[in-house]
């Protein structure tokens, strides 16, 4: 075989996800777009906010010499300088441009990260249910993923296991709040519990263990909460995150990476992510994108629309029966599968033309997961298929 052992065993572990897809496509092609409820892809329905489009012709009717050149690796000095006066507003540490990189996204943040902590071997701690690509990213920096479950009540964070996980392997930890798949919040208070607990094992093993928090879904939070600014709380912090979700741009590849100004040795850290950015051959983030944020910082897409889907199919679904923990923030419902096998269910459902994720894809079988950042109608067009899925289920009965 040509490609690597590896990447074939990687994509065998994932099929489930390409089947998904392609039996969304024979639905569509057999029933009609309109007529298939696809819940499977966070990818938003939502256009960019306007100020987005009114940035964009003001760069296209101002173009600057040199603007789609190279540049530093870390990015445009102004853009950098905007991130870090947005950050040192959410928190109450004084954030400098200096402490910033422009990256691809936040999957380009995480693996410059990942890359730039990691020995072979070292260990890296998430969270279940947890974002697919975790696994496969901390995999491409030769580091070994250990799962630790959350609370199985509320999906929130579970100190004593994260402890019973910690060695003097442990490199890092990955935390995801508001999370994918489950839509919840980790409050301040469980954050600085956390810190205390990694402070105390860095000083047993003599070690620094970074907390890399992944927050695309950080300006997605409901119920007028505000995600607590990880700075505050957790001495060695790192933010990855990204406008691929609070300005609708996923396709536009543009996040950062961020760190706490009291990071140890928080200098050659950002030493080495520049240089990573530059040789996992990002080079630097997009160009054009990096000048398009610079001013939006502020901005976002209509959060309150997010809400409306969020109460809208919460109601419905615990009406009908389903078992979910309510999701404070992000685009997700991470309800139980009704089916102790919940591959079973999603394959179940689709007989009603209604495309789900299984839990198992998470790290957490006996769950599945729902993507509602899509059009409001779609989901309540979907709401008679599901009603037929919850009584053949025994759901309300
Ligand atoms: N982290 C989480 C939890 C996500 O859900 C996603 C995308 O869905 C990403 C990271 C990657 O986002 P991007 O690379 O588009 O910023």
């Amino acid at each position: 075989m040509a490609i690597a052992k590896k990447i074939s065993t990687c994509i065998e572990q994932s099929s489930w996800i390409r089947k998904m897809f392609e039996q969304g496509d024979l639905l569509r092609q057999q029933f009609g777009a309109e007529n298939v409820f696809d819940f499977t892809i966070g990818n938003p329905s939502v256009e960019p906010p306007p100020a987005f489009h009114a940035e964009l012709k003001k760069i296209a009717d101002n173009p600057i010499s040199g603007m789609h050149r190279y540049m530093s690796n870390a990015g445009y000095d102004d853009t950098r300088a905007a991130v870090a006066q947005f950050l040192s507003q959410r928190s109450d540490k004084k954030v400098d441009a200096a402490n910033v990189i422009m990256t691809c996204g936040a999957g380009g943040a995480l693996n410059v990260v990942l890359k730039n902590v990691l020995n072979h071997g070292e260990e890296v701690i998430i969270l279940a249910p947890y974002f697919v690509e975790y696994k496969f990213y901390i995999d491409n920096h030769c580091g070994t993923p250990v799962v630790v479950e959350t609370k199985e009540d509320n999906f929130q964070l579970d100190l004593q296991a994260i402890e019973n996980h910690i060695s003097n392997k442990t490199k890092a930890i990955i935390i995801n709040s508001p999370n994918n798949p489950t839509g919840v919040i980790y409050p301040a208070d469980d954050l600085c519990a956390l810190n205390k607990l990694l402070l105390r094992k860095q000083q047993e093993f003599g070690s620094t263990i970074y907390l890399v928090s992944d927050e695309p879904y950080a300006r997605l939070a409901y119920d007028n909460q505000e995600v607590p600014a990880v700075f505050n709380c957790i001495k060695n912090s790192i933010v990855v995150t990204s406008h691929s979700k609070d300005l609708a741009l996923p396709g536009e590849r543009i996040g950062y990476l961020a760190t706490n100004p009291d990071l140890d040795e928080v200098n050659k850290f950002m030493e080495g992510a520049i240089f990573c950015n530059r040789v996992l051959g990002f080079v630097n983030a997009p160009a054009l994108a990096q000048r398009l944020i610079t001013n939006l910082q502020n901005e976002s897409v209509d959060i309150d629309a997010y809400e409306e889907k969020r109460d809208l199919f919460y109601t419905e679904l615990t009406n009908l029966g389903f078992e979910v923990v309510k999701p404070q923030g992000g685009f997700y419902l991470f309800p139980k599968s009704p089916l102790e096998d919940d591959v079973e269910f999603v394959q179940l459902a689709q007989k009603y033309n209604i495309l789900l994720v299984p839990g198992k894809g998470f790290g957490a079988p006996g769950y599945f997961r729902i993507a509602y950042c899509i059009d409001k109608q779609i989901i309540e067009n979907s709401l008679p298929a599901w009603k037929k899925l919850a009584a053949e289920v025994g759901l309300g009965s």
